[in-house]
């Protein structure tokens, strides 16, 4: 038995690669593994004779080999293996596709499982690449039963996260239960370990629901639980107050090459009046990307600077940090405040390229530093406040009590920073309510004027070309294009357009005479600012790249946004994709492509060709995805939920009762598990 520590290495079947492939799930250990759940099932629980099988029914038989052989099918240059399964009741062909080696492993004679749909062919009915196991082995782990099935990246395969996960079940009584038992007892929670291992291997669908309700519970209570700590911290905390600057603000503010959005001037009203306060504010704003989220934030931290408190404006990435610095530098130029840009990579004083990190964070101690914009470098250890008066963080809320005792804690005059948190996730405002009951909420839902609709449509493989000439038509008239493909990795199972592979065809085949850049989250940073630059002073015609473009880049020439793989992702998010263009002047597009157009997809996608409301969009998502389906998606500036969602309202308003009450009854002292759990829990763990 391993400990939970025990590094995935030290797994059987676990080498070099493997291990270092699991690491980029996050996997490092037996206790993630346990904690990486299944997002679906196949229910191969059902076993019959094969006399009984029907077409398009899910089951497993147990039968015999009584034939297996592989042989070339010439024509279309592949290994096709064929078996003859039998049992008492009649027999069954089967059939797999290039995998020769099961030949090696599976004899004539072998006791088997087979798991699958049983389809018809030429009048028989048959097994097309079903799941096999020996069904004289131990327990199953594929076949047989109710199938966990994993999201996984290139190169690992369902069976081995199921054969990890079997060693790793073995520790599963080690996993502490920290809810409290009062509140495990009153909502019928079942037992953490029983949960863990339920919700891997279900003995049943009942079994199946009550883990998932269990892990659920966890998640948004946890949320909950942090929210009430925050909550107390902010009732007694102190923060500076910061006068409304009504001259100077509204001569800045008539300044502008545009007239703000009615909602913008909502959204930048309701902060000034917040900064006034003593108790420090705690907003989300939330706007659609495009909606100029980032003018309020400007507003907010010139009135912060002109009462001589510092702001920072914190951003999840450092293109989007570098990007802020360089907009809000030059909007701000006439006021002559000092203006520092702070990331993991990169320092800099406007107007001074070359400073040393060390000047820069002496600066800032000092106060002399009035605004400091940078990734999550500017709550490290290193870095202190002379008088810092307001924080604003861009995409991304989840910015718990630590995180803001850490800023009081360096900031040298003692007091508690305003906070402000922007995101272009539209949550409803129902949902966000329930979520963060306690957070005041600004939502800016008005599109500055004169922004042109963004024209969005469905390709077909067949037109392909057809948007491809389309696309070279746009770019020798000046413009740029975004292409976006899901994941970086070559040999994905499922088929998707690898970034690295659609760029070379890009750049070999379709458009050799354009220039294109490649931009993932494995270049490293500075790589990743040149592309990026390089493709805001137009001298990259066409941008290939994964999600990270997703957040905040704001580049006006780029008319055409080309997603690959499109069926993969959320409404909301290829929303934000589309917000990426149609930022200047230029009629834009959006082009969605996808190698399989289901009804349900296309369905699905049709949402986004008829709507321009990212808030609308989202409640459709949430309608459509029906819980039980894809409940591990990244929503950024969301909570990072791993397995509860969003539609789980119930379960939240319940969550949320049991942490009020907790904290009416008892206190968190005495529940050191509970305590540990939360202290555990990051709460900013993707602004990395
Ligand atoms: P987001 O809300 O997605 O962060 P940004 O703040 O990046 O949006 O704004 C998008 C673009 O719109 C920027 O180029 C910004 O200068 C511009 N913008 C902001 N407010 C207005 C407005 N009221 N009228 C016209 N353009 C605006
Ligand atoms: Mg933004």
């Amino acid at each position: 038995m391993f400990s939970l520590n025990t590094p995935i290495e030290l797994l059987t079947r676990v080498g070099k690669t493997t291990a270092s492939r699991l690491k980029n799930l996050g996997i490092a250990t037996v206790f993630d593994l346990l904690y990486n759940f299944p997002f679906r099932y196949e229910d191969y629980s059902k076993i019959v004779n094969i006399r009984d099988l029907k077409p398009g029914e899910a089951v497993t038989i147990k039968g015999k080999i009584v034939l297996i052989e592989n042989r070339r099918a010439h024509r279309r240059r592949m290994t096709i293996t064929e078996a003859l399964i039998e049992d008492d009741t009649g027999s069954i062909k089967v059939i797999w596709f290039n995998q020769p080696f099961l030949t090696k492993n599976l004899k004539p004679g072998d006791d088997i499982f087979i798991s699958g749909t049983p389809e018809i062919e030429r009048l028989t009915l048959q097994f097309v690449s079903p799941a096999y196991e020996r069904s004289t082995q131990f327990d199953s782990l594929n076949t047989a039963k109710i199938v966990p099935i994993y999201s996984l990246t290139a190169n690992l395969t369902q069976k081995q996260i199921r054969f990890l996960l079997s060693q790793a079940l073995r520790s599963v009584n080690l996993v502490e239960d920290w809810m409290p038992p009062e509140i495990r007892e009153k909502n019928n929670l079942m037992p953490l370990p029983q949960a863990l291992s339920q919700i891997h291997f279900p003995n049943n669908q009942e079994q199946m629901a009550l883990a998932r309700r269990r892990l659920k519970f966890d998640e948004l209570f946890l949320i909950q639980v942090s929210s009430q700590i925050l909550r107390q911290f902010l009732a007694q905390a102190k923060a500076p107050q910061i006068q409304f600057k009504e001259k100077e603000i509204k001569s800045f503010v008539s300044s502008l090459p545009f007239t703000l959005t009615n909602d913008q001037k909502k959204a930048s009203w309701q902060i000034l009046l917040d900064l006034e306060k003593s108790s420090p504010a705690n907003r989300l704003i939330e706007g659609d990307v495009g909606s100029g989220k980032t003018m309020v934030a400007l507003i907010a931290l010139l009135n912060t600077a002109l009462n001589n408190y510092q702001g920072v404006l914190m951003a999840p990435t450092e293109i989007l940090a570098v990007q802020h610095f360089k907009s809000i530098s030059s909007f701000l130029k006439p006021f002559g405040f000092k203006i520092a840009l702070l990331t993991g990579n990169e320092k800099n004083i406007f107007g001074q390229d070359k400073m040393k990190k060390q000047d820069v964070l002496k600066l800032i101690k000092t106060g002399e530093i009035n605004i400091i914009i940078g990734t999550h470098a500017l709550i490290q250890d290193e870095v202190d406040y002379q008088n810092l008066g307001l924080v604003i963080v861009d995409e991304q809320h989840r910015f718990g009590v630590e995180q803001r005792k850490k800023l009081k804690d360096k900031n040298r005059n003692g007091l508690t920073p305003h906070f402000i948190s922007m995101t272009a996730t539209p949550i409803p405002r129902s949902l966000a309510l329930v979520l963060y009951g306690d957070l005041d909420l600004s939502l800016i839902k008005e599109m500055p004027k004169g922004r042109k609709r963004i024209i969005t449509k469905l390709i077909e493989e067949a037109n392909r070309q057809q948007a491809y000439q389309f696309i070279r038509q746009e770019i020798n008239q000046g413009r740029q294009v975004f292409v976006i493909c899901p994941l970086i990795d070559e040999s994905d199972k499922l088929g998707v357009k690898s970034v690295t592979a659609e760029f070379k065809k890009l750049a070999e085949h379709v458009f050799p005479d354009f220039r294109i850049g490649l931009l993932h989250g494995k270049l490293k940073s500075a790589e990743k600012e040149k592309v990026m630059n390089d493709f805001k002073n137009n001298e990259i015609n066409i941008l290939v790249s994964t999600s990270v473009v997703e957040v905040g880049i704001d580049v006006p020439n780029a008319s055409i946004m080309m997603i690959e793989g499109a069926d993969r992702f959320g409404l909301a998010q290829l929303h934000q994709f589309r917000g990426r263009v149609g930022r200047g002047e230029y009629q834009s597009y959006c082009f969605l492509f996808s190698e399989n157009f289901s009804q349900k997809t296309r369905e699905r996608l049709s949402a986004l060709v008829k709507s321009s409301d990212g808030f609308a969009l989202a409640e459709y998502d949430l309608k459509f995805r029906g819980p039980g389906e894809v409940f591990g998606t990244r929503q950024s500036g969301l909570p990072e939920l791993n397995i509860a969602s969003f539609n789980d309202l119930e379960l939240i308003n319940l969550a949320k009762a049991e942490a009020h009450n907790f904290f009416e009854h008892y206190s968190l002292a005495d529940f050191p598990l509970l305590k540990n759990k939360i202290e555990q829990s990051k709460m900013i763990n993707h602004l990395e």
